[in-house]
């Protein structure tokens, strides 16, 4: 097992003595969840072998494996809820795969309105602390199993990012662990601070190539008094589409604006034994609204149904109990799961929400040159389309790719970018010179070695 050059003994008792022995996992059977993501099968890199996973239970315990694993350039991959798209936790070189899932403690802070979390916590798990305190974490990226280190090292998005944006936006403090084993503490329980360059805001989205994140302070915010949950079925695509610039330039803000297409959507339903409640249109719109009261709250949905309305919008349904409601958003964040023994990539394209429908058109088009179903989905009030290359009549890889590529030069012509919240991983490395200049992967390069000299930490991601 392993080809690195440290003698393989020395490094595993060395990594018991730091974490306990029962904690040094180094039969292939008893990792086998930790060697892959969600990434759909056909493109998902393969783990490699010789591979070791530990499981620290302290920001010290994380310094120590990394400064033994920089001072014998082994190779690390930290790995979170494994719940990533683009192949990004994959051990894909002998090494050593670091699962934070013991450091997962919570202490909410009413008084700042803030969660501190250790990085293994989960997303369901930060949802839960919240609300027992009175609290909300708006942020809603798909799988609950999601941890808050893979969270932010991927500055995930989601459904409920239109009205408080991203993880980045919630982020107000960071414990790192530097590839060399130092800890470093940025921001705090601030809400302002312009001390130095902000290398917090490097760690989020990094994806684990530049540090490991042990501890995060995550800001919350009050208790929506009512929510309400709006499904607009409309006949074409493009009412709903430009349904949704006029409802932002409303001042209702939606905390979601999710568009859908009926086959999809009922078919994530089936997947799950459900019924999607809304059997009318082929397009619709999913909106998340929140509200001080009531009365608010029904000011908001006429306003926003009056907008629909002008556009063609048929009967709305109106979700109101927290059941109907997160049944709703379990459906929509299953289609992906659903669909994904059919599919080859998920593609996470985004561009200005203006350009959505253009982008969508665009996609037809590539569609019927190659003969081949192209389901499209997303987060249609962020510009954030999900397209799926489907199986169905692509004949081979090359055939994925070429498909693949048209779509990243039509958002990126668009004015987009090729992923808007997944991220790069192993999957998007190829493409990146899309959308980034040669000096600006020159700078990420040259950030890379300052923080990682020995290149140990997720190794062949985000960097060609
Ligand atoms: C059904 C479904 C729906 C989804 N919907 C959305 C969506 O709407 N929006 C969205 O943004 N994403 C979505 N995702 C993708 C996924 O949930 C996110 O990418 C998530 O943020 C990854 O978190 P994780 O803990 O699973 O990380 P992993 O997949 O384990 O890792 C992801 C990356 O983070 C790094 N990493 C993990 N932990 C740490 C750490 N402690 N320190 C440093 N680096 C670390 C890994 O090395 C890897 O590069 C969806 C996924 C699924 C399966």
């Amino acid at each position: 097992m392993g080809d690195f050059s440290v003698n393989l003994e020395n490094l595993i008792s060395d990594l018991r003595r730091i974490v306990g022995d029962k904690w040094v996992v180094t039969q292939r059977e008893f990792m086998e969840g930790y060697l892959r993501d969600e990434t759909p099968d056909p493109v998902r890199p393969r783990a490699a072998e010789g591979l070791i996973l530990v499981k620290p239970s302290s920001a010290e315990d994380v310094a120590g494996i990394l400064k033994l694993a920089n001072a014998n350039k082994v190779p690390v991959f930290p790995v979170g809820g494994r719940t990533g798209l683009v192949g990004g936790s994959v051990p894909i070189k002998p090494g050593i795969i670091l699962s934070l899932e013991r450091m997962n403690k919570i202490e909410v802070d009413r008084e700042n309105i803030m969660a501190v979390a250790e990085a293994g916590a989960t997303l369901g798990d930060l949802i839960k602390a919240a609300d027992e305190a009175g609290l909300f974490f708006p942020p809603h990226p798909g799988d609950e199993g999601a941890q808050i280190g893979g969270l932010i090292a991927t500055n995930a998005g989601g459904s409920r990012a239109v009205k408080y944006g991203v993880m980045r936006n919630y982020i107000r403090g960071l414990e790192i662990v530097l590839p060399t084993g130092e800890i470093l503490s940025l921001g705090g329980k601030l809400l302002k601070n312009n001390t130095g360059y902000d290398l917090m805001q490097l760690a989020i989205g990094c994806e684990g190539t530049l540090c490991v994140i042990t501890k995060a302070v995550i800001r919350l915010f009050p208790k929506s008094k009512v929510m309400v949950t709006l499904v607009v079925p409309f006949n074409t695509r493009s009412d709903a589409l430009k349904t949704v610039p006029e409802i932002l330039r409303s001042g209702v803000m939606p905390l979601a604006i999710e568009y859908v297409q009926i086959r999809e959507i009922e078919e994530a339903a089936k997947h799950l034994n459900e019924r999607w409640p809304v059997q009318r249109g082929f397009a619709q719109l999913i909106m998340i609204l929140d509200g001080a009261s009531q009365e608010e709250m029904l000011l908001r949905c006429e306003e926003i149904s009056e907008i629909c309305e002008s556009n063609s919008a048929m009967d709305i349904m109106l979700a109101e109990t927290a059941e109907e409601q997160s049944r709703i958003l379990r459906i929509r964040s299953n289609i992906y799961t659903a669909l994904k023994p059919h599919m080859i990539d998920i593609l996470d394209v985004t561009v200005p929400p203006s350009n959505l429908e253009k982008l969508m058109n665009e996609v037809d088009v590539i569609a019927a040159k190659y003969d081949v179903y192209l389901p499209a989905y997303g987060h249609a009030g962020d510009g954030n389309l999900h397209v799926h290359i489907m199986k169905e009549g692509v004949t081979d890889m090359r055939m994925a790719d070429r498909i693949k590529s048209e779509i990243y030069k039509a958002a990126v012509a668009l004015g987009g970018v090729i992923t808007g919240e997944h991220g790069v991983g192993s999957l998007r490395i190829k493409d990146l010179g899309l959308v980034l200049s040669e000096k600006h992967i020159e700078i990420m390069e040259s950030i890379k070695r300052i923080f990682d000299p020995n290149n140990i930490l997720n190794p062949n991601k985000v960097l060609p």
